[in-house]
């Protein structure tokens, strides 16, 4: 198997001679041979990652018995190759689905009730970002940048740097850093904690993530924050900032247009007025909100009876992570209550929720968006949300639907023209519900625009070349921190 170091950078973009390559280390890869990236990380790293040239290493998202002694698995395009390697099954188990998924994942969206913080899994994940860093160690060139992606890999640096590697690297947090309180009931949160200031750069999804992880570090680790927001420790000046992830609105705004009129959404038309329908998507997960949702459907209905037989929720939500089991009792506990719901307002010709257990082609959403007068985004705890931001991409400026968004969304902080409510209160959320659907058409315009400006300003390019650049004003440091 081939082992060669991939092609530099072609030029394009930043020069190769003042920046070298990208390399981008995230749990999983995304097929380049597919040509079109789809999936949010994909789009957001794919372009950086063509225009300086480089590497993308993870997970191959396969498991075999032989993934140790195999070396990773080499693909190049262009000036861009992959690096991907397989999971053995107890990895698997007990590194992705254990300690990602079923603690790390609960513990900083802060359910700590969800949280098995006893599991084995932790050990396995370090051993697994110790594998991981050493066989991608010897595909790094001395003047590589290498940015690491999410929960999944927050030790790889401090591994990396045990392999001599001193380039500058990266950390992107996707999802929320907790409250202190709640990240110190980790077990060995220290020796977990430290491992970040292995980077030169750690980023944030908002400023709220940001300075708790800060506080975390003063409190909890007796670092120093400097006055420009850095924080000292382990030997190293580690600069923490948010860069909240956006969406290429442009292109979305365009999808939406396109597929508003599509065939397969105008069965749902002839059955409820755009002007009633009320959309929801996520992926059937408990962070996301789903049973309040559906219990501030029920509050809306029985308040203002009004609506009964002529509004809608369509809420989409595909299953993911299946055979962990709070995934199974969120969807059993999402199943009841809408039937509830449906039950107690529902005939023979209309039910309050429609409930759609798949996923749903992107373009298709896109269309389904702009024809649906309320966007529904209430999140009980997000890093970001992306599909507030692709809802408000998708309308028609000149008779935009209105968003409603959790307070807990990432996005909250900057999308502050919204309806924000407080999800775990169905009665507050049910208000706002009615205030969108009967709000005028000049306040839904002015939200519109400013929401679009939004978006459009903070773009997903927009986020990924300011984290490259604050990442290259990081100056070179001593390599080696506590590691772990
Ligand atoms: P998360 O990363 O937690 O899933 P986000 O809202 O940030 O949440 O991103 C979800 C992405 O997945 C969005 O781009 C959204 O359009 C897409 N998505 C969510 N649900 C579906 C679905 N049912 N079918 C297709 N795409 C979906």
């Amino acid at each position: 198997r081939s082992r060669a170091v991939p092609m530099r950078g072609d030029g394009q973009g930043q020069p190769a001679s003042k920046t070298g390559r990208l390399v981008i280390v995230s749990n999983r890869v995304a097929d380049l041979s597919k040509g079109n990236l789809a999936g949010g990380l994909a789009v957001a790293v794919g372009e950086a990652l063509k225009s300086s040239g480089g590497l993308w290493f993870g997970w191959s998202g396969a498991r075999s018995a032989e993934a140790h002694s195999k070396g990773p698995n080499i693909q190049t395009f262009g000036n861009v190759s992959t690096a991907t390697v397989d999971l053995t099954e107890k990895e698997f188990e007990d590194y992705y689905l254990g300690f990602s998924n079923r603690c790390l994942w609960p513990l900083f969206h802060y359910r700590l009730d969800l949280a098995e913080l006893h599991t084995t899994g932790q050990a396995t994940y370090f051993e697994v970002n110790k594998r991981f860093a050493a066989e991608v160690a010897p595909l790094i060139q001395t003047d590589d940048t290498i940015w690491v992606h999410d929960y999944h890999l927050i030790p790889f640096a401090a591994h990396l740097r045990q392999k001599q590697v001193t380039n500058r690297i990266g950390f992107f947090l996707h999802i929320p850093f907790p409250a202190p309180e709640l990240f110190s009931a980790l077990p060995h949160h220290r020796d977990f904690a430290k491992t970040f200031f292995a980077y030169d750069l750690v980023g944030f999804q908002t400023v709220r993530d940001r300075e708790n992880f800060a506080r975390y570090a003063e409190e909890y680790l007796n670092c120093r924050r400097l006055n420009d927001g850095r924080l000292r420790g382990f030997g190293r000046t580690l600069r923490i900032e948010a860069f909240p992830i956006g969406i290429d609105a442009e292109s979305f705004a365009a999808e939406a247009e396109k597929n508003a009129r599509a065939p397969e959404l105008r069965a749902l038309a002839r059955e409820v007025e755009s002007e009633r329908l009320i959309v929801g998507v996520d992926r059937l997960d408990y962070s996301k909100g789903l049973p309040e949702r559906v219990r501030a459907m029920g509050s809306l209905l029985e308040k203002w009876p009004n609506y009964i037989g002529k509004v809608q929720l369509l809420q989409i939500a595909p299953p993911t992570r299946e055979g962990v089991q709070a995934y199974d009792e969120i969807r059993s506990e999402l199943e009841r209550i809408t039937g509830e719901v449906n039950g107690r307002y529902g005939d023979f010709v209309w039910s309050p929720v429609r409930y759609v257990n798949r996923p749903v082609p992107r373009a298709m959403l896109a269309g389904l968006f702009r024809r649906s007068r309320v966007g529904l985004v209430t999140p009980l705890r997000d890093g970001m949300n992306l599909v507030a931001k692709e809802y408000v991409a998708a309308q028609d400026p000149a008779d935009p639907g209105v968003l409603v968004l959790s307070q807990f969304a990432g996005a909250a902080e900057q999308m502050e023209e919204a309806l924000m409510v407080n999800p775990h209160d169905p009665a507050e959320t049910a208000t706002a519900i009615r205030r969108a659907l009967e709000m005028p058409l000049g306040e839904r315009r002015a939200r519109h625009k400013a929401l679009w400006n939004q978006i459009v300003s903070e773009s997903v390019g927009w986020w990924r070349e300011r984290f490259l650049a604050v990442l290259h004003e990081t100056n070179g440091q001593p390599a080696t921190p506590g590691g772990p």
